[in-house]
């Protein structure tokens, strides 16, 4: 498993207990935590373990955990109330598209209206 961990990145260093953060959800291969700086009423990440620093780096043996991320995004929509009214789910890949923090996340996005084309 190539990339592991990355001891410079930010979301490494949160999922190693570095940074005072709570996490929504946990398990053995991703965390969820809300976004420092939220743009919704939900804004949470949901976050693999492992280090992956862009879309562009997955491979065919990861196809499973982006599954897992994506429908794990679902649930908490679903617990927070709001699969019904709609919701956003967003990876940002390199810097054209807004991409800062270099470790692959999964934005969840909900709770009020959200306007389609994204800036
Ligand atoms: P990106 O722009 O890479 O798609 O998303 C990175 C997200 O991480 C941003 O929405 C930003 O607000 C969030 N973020 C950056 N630093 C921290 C942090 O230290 N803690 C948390 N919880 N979120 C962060
Ligand atoms: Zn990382």
């Amino acid at each position: 498993m190539p990339n592991t961990t990355s001891p410079e990145c930010l979301f490494c260093r949160i999922i190693a207990g570095e940074l005072p953060t709570t996490f929504v959800y946990q398990d053995s291969r991703l965390v969820v935590f809300d976004d420092i700086n939220p743009q919704a009423p939900t804004h949470v990440l949901i976050v693999p373990r492992q280090h992956i620093a862009t879309l562009n780096d997955l491979r065919k043996d990861d196809d499973g955990l982006v599954g897992e991320m994506t429908r794990r995004a679902a649930m908490i929509a679903r617990d927070r109330g709001i699969s019904s009214a709609g919701y956003r789910t967003v990876f940002n890949c390199n810097q054209g598209a807004g991409q800062t923090v270099f470790h692959i996340h999964l934005h969840l996005l909900g709770g009020r209206s959200l306007t389609w084309p994204p800036g």
